[in-house]
């Protein structure tokens, strides 16, 4: 599933195609938007910018109509120079927007939607977002504030996926990030100090920025640190079970966390 460092990498990749550039067709051929007209609608106007929130990507015409994406578990963003063959079928092909140069293609969607410039910022959904971990400026005192009136018994892991408290952590962040601070995933956020929950931001939000630069891969360690594990791009727990944690030994543990029981991985040594 797409998490908030694989957005931004889109959201750089789609504005670098896009923005400045003379949007010569867009096509709408998923049946569920087949009759919504964004061809007619979207014609004659360029894009002014292309940004991440979280997991949701906007791309936001001129003339006060911006295009609402997220990717839920599969959907894709894709850029391709004109010409070159696309890696997923035409057949899941959302959104195709051509330029003289680029084919930018949204595949298998399922959140595609556009709406008025204002209405991103009423939307309600939209609106609940909390601040992003990936934003060039990091709100710690609003993501603190969202945690601490949030329920105090519920589980570290299972917070940190709420969209509402912090946007952009997904499945592997939740458990590595919990990893590279050394905290157990199951205490009860009531039981945590700000500096503990601090920690924890402040350790993915670097190598969740290298990841977005480089797209595509999540980085788990800076790239200069020699320990284990071997490449900066294997996880330290996540989808490790049974295998023994990269630091100690010990057998890493998973299990099912939180109402949606998404899986939390974790070392019991290094994070009692
Ligand atoms: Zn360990």
């Amino acid at each position: 599933m797409p998490e908030g460092d694989t957005l931004h990498h889109a959201a750089k990749r789609v504005g670098a195609a896009l923005v400045g550039s003379e949007i010569l067709e867009i096509e709408t051929p998923h049946p569920r938007h087949r009759y919504d007209r964004w061809p007619e609608r979207l014609a004659g106007r360029g894009v002014r910018q292309v940004d991440a929130r979280g997991k949701h990507l906007f791309l936001r015409f001129e003339g006060n109509l911006t295009l609402h994406s997220h990717l839920r578990m599969g959907g894709r963003w894709s850029v391709y120079r004109r010409g070159q063959r696309w890696t997923r079928s035409s057949h899941r092909a959302w959104l195709v927007m051509r330029t003289p140069e680029h084919e930018v293609v949204q595949f298998d969607g399922p959140v595609l939607e556009l709406m008025t410039d204002s209405r991103t910022r009423f939307d309600l959904r939209l609106a609940a977002l909390g601040p992003d971990i990936l934003a060039d400026e990091f709100d710690e005192a609003q993501f603190m504030r969202r945690l601490r009136e949030d329920d105090p018994m519920r589980g570290l892991g299972d917070a940190l996926l709420d969209q509402r408290i912090l946007a952009g952590i997904g499945n592997v962040w939740k458990s590595e990030a919990c990893f590279l601070a050394g905290v157990d995933p199951w205490r009860r956020t009531g039981e945590l100090g700000d500096g503990d929950v601090l920690e924890i931001v402040r350790g993915a939000r670097p190598l969740m920025q290298i990841s977005a630069e480089r797209g595509g891969h999540i980085v788990t360690r800076y790239p200069r640190d020699r320990r284990s594990p071997r490449s900066d791009e294997d996880k330290w727990v996540y989808e490790r079970t049974g295998l023994p944690c990269r630091h100690c030994d010990t057998r890493v543990r998973s299990r099912g966390q939180g109402d949606d029981n998404r899986t939390t991985y974790w070392c019991p040594e290094c994070q009692a």
